[in-house]
């Protein structure tokens, strides 16, 4: 059977002489057990979809990453988190924003796809129709890392807003210690049939009801059996201007570029040429991947079904069998 998955935990990462061992095994561990999840449902039959979906959860789950539990608080003391999520075959998409609560945000994501006319709801809105259907709901408590409140703290105080920052003591300034810690998964299934998802609670500190990329269907998530599908993980505002996800699926079907091609282009040139960094992951038809990123590292792994387990954050190569 031909399958093919592929996650991100967020693109910057922590500076690598923090990184230390007992940090990398944590990240790994929960990396690998994501992608044998995927790859479990991939190998017995499952689509994509809930290969992209069940990856998303555990990373959700861990509060290690940037969404669901361990999401970076706003500027009012909040977890206010974004999803998206898109099928190839049939360009169906789903998306929320600005939602508080709601433990697994890319169920809710899936559940606007499948069980509402619309793709893309808000705030008490998309918390209204989660109940609705039934999902599961926490209180501020569960999404709080001590980590990531001291990263509030410091932001309030600096008046800045951040990407996720892991190392509360970082230099200020200190460019390897960027960490976007925002989820997303990408599948091809032994169907020919690819989809995507993508996970965040967004920047630490942000106002004003500001929402990233991540739940923009083309510019943080897309999915095309014709080109590809991708999920984004970086600054959310040039992610946006750039519709990146778009970008290179329209590069590869329109363009006929490959798929290592058209991320190239739109990662390392046009986001670098923007002044962003960040990364994705992508998948094709064929089940090749992409893991582009133009930052000091990015939370990564893929599995195809004839390779061993790739497993990475800095530009190392680690294939686990
Ligand atoms: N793209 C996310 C956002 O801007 C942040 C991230 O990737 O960590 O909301």
């Amino acid at each position: 059977m031909k399958y093919s998955i592929a996650i991100h935990g967020g693109a910057g990462t922590i500076s690598r002489r923090r990184f230390t061992p007992d940090k990398q095994i944590a990240y790994y561990q929960v990396l690998a057990q994501a992608i044998k999840t995927a790859e479990n449902l991939l190998a017995n039959g499952g689509t994509a979809l809930a290969a992209v979906e069940a990856a998303v959860i555990i990373l959700e789950d861990c509060p290690l990453f940037n969404a669901g539990k361990g999401a970076v608080f706003t500027n009012e003391g909040k977890h206010e988190m974004d999803a998206s999520i898109m099928t190839g075959h049939d360009l169906q998409a789903g998306a929320i924003a600005f939602v508080h609560g709601v433990r697994n945000p890319i169920r809710l994501a899936r559940a606007v796809m499948e069980q509402s006319e619309h793709v893309f709801l808000c705030g008490t809105g998309a918390e209204q129709f989660a109940r609705k259907v039934g999902l599961p709901f926490e209180p501020e408590s569960y999404f709080f890392t001590q980590d990531r409140y001291t990263q509030l703290l410091k932001a309030q105080k600096e008046d800045t807003i951040q990407l996720d920052h892991s190392e509360n003591d970082s230099p200020k300034n200190d460019p390897l210690d960027k960490k976007h810690g925002t989820v997303g998964a990408v599948a091809l299934d032994s169907y020919g049939n690819v989809a995507a998802a993508t996970s965040t609670g967004g920047l630490t500190n942000k106002k004003f009801g500001r929402i990233g990329d991540s739940s923009i269907i083309g510019a943080g998530t897309y999915a095309n059996n014709l080109s590809c599908a991708v999920s984004c993980t970086g600054y959310g505002e040039f992610y946006i201007r750039g519709v990146v996800a778009y970008d290179v699926s329209c590069l590869m079907e329109y363009k006929g570029l490959s798929l290592d091609d058209a991320c190239q282009v739109v990662i390392n040139d046009k986001q670098v040429k923007m002044g962003s960094d960040g990364g994705l992951i992508a998948i094709d038809g064929q089940g090749n991947v992409c893991l582009s990123y133009n930052s000091e590292g990015m939370y990564r792994a893929y599995k195809r079904h004839n390779s061993p387990l790739f497993v990475a954050v800095f530009d190392e190569e680690l294939h686990i069998d």
